[in-house]
């Protein structure tokens, strides 16, 4: 079995979306600079004997003409031709249609977009995120970071979802690889999964129910963009005691310290 970590190029967006409060003026310091922060947009592929895994497929080709213009000002994508999605998996010699299965995190912007490549595979996504995401979708409103470009290249695909139920909290979907079911927090519906590999040990994809290490804390700290921060606390502490449960590492969603740290595709992965 092997873990390979796909870099999908970076977006760039003031810190406290990611960690409220990180810039607060204090009377020391009453104009604090705001952060202009890099951050990583990866997606990851595990080969097992059961098939190629999936989780999370960074952001879509197009959405230099097709993303809301909110989108593009707030947090612009930045990626080079060889490091994209598709040209990621290329450089792995991986075809979509032969994926066997692809684990969403959750539906926003910078996850989704290339999910609509994955006809032959089993979907997995969270009940509420899908149900929610489509909802918003056909009343045209409240989508902000689902993006309708998303939704609609996904259900001209037909794919074939397998929505993780609410009293499901975890799913086996193949020998080491487990899909484990966070509920909502920073979005709608959040899922991770963890890998357990013989020789590197288990990781723990937590994608943006913990975008870097600072929200962990201690004290846990909530992000600037937030659905339901009870959600988000009740999560981090259960990702915190399940990561130690399980002696996972945890792979946040978008911690360029971390990210600095690990071996990346195609030239190098984890067993
Ligand atoms: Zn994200």
């Amino acid at each position: 079995m092997k873990l390979y970590v796909l870099d999908n190029g970076i977006q760039r967006l003031d810190k406290s979306f990611l960690v409220a409060g990180c810039t607060n003026a204090t009377l020391d310091n009453p104009n604090p600079a705001t952060i202009w922060q890099d951050i990583p947009i990866h997606s990851f592929l595990v080969e097992t004997d059961a098939g190629q895994v999936v989780f999370d497929t960074a952001c879509s080709p197009y959405f230099a003409s097709k993303w809301p213009e909110f989108i593009l000002n707030q947090s612009p994508y930045i990626a080079s031709e060889e490091q994209v999605f598709t040209s990621r998996l290329q450089q792995l010699n991986v075809k979509p249609e032969e994926v066997k299965y692809v684990v969403m995190s959750h539906l926003h912007v910078d996850h989704a977009g290339n999910l609509g490549l994955f006809r032959g595979a089993e979907i997995f996504v969270n009940d509420a995120e899908l149900t929610t995401t489509l909802r918003q979708y056909a009343l045209g409103e409240g989508l902000n970071v689902h993006t309708p470009l998303d939704i609609e290249t996904f259900l001209a695909a037909k794919l074939h979802w397998r929505p993780v139920l609410a009293e499901e909290s975890e799913v086996t979907i193949a020998p080491g690889v487990t899909v484990v079911n966070l509920g909502s927090g920073h979005s709608w519906g959040m899922l991770a999964m963890r890998v357990d590999l013989p020789k590197s040990g288990s990781f723990l994809m937590v994608a943006d129910a913990l975008y870097m290490r600072d929200n962990l804390g201690p004290p846990i700290q909530v992000p600037g963009i937030i659905h339901d921060s009870l959600g988000f606390f009740r999560t981090a502490k259960f990702i915190d005691a399940y990561a130690k449960k399980h002696n996972a590492t945890i792979l946040f969603g978008h911690d360029i310290e971390q990210f600095r740290t690990l071996k990346l595709a195609p030239n190098a992965y984890y067993d």
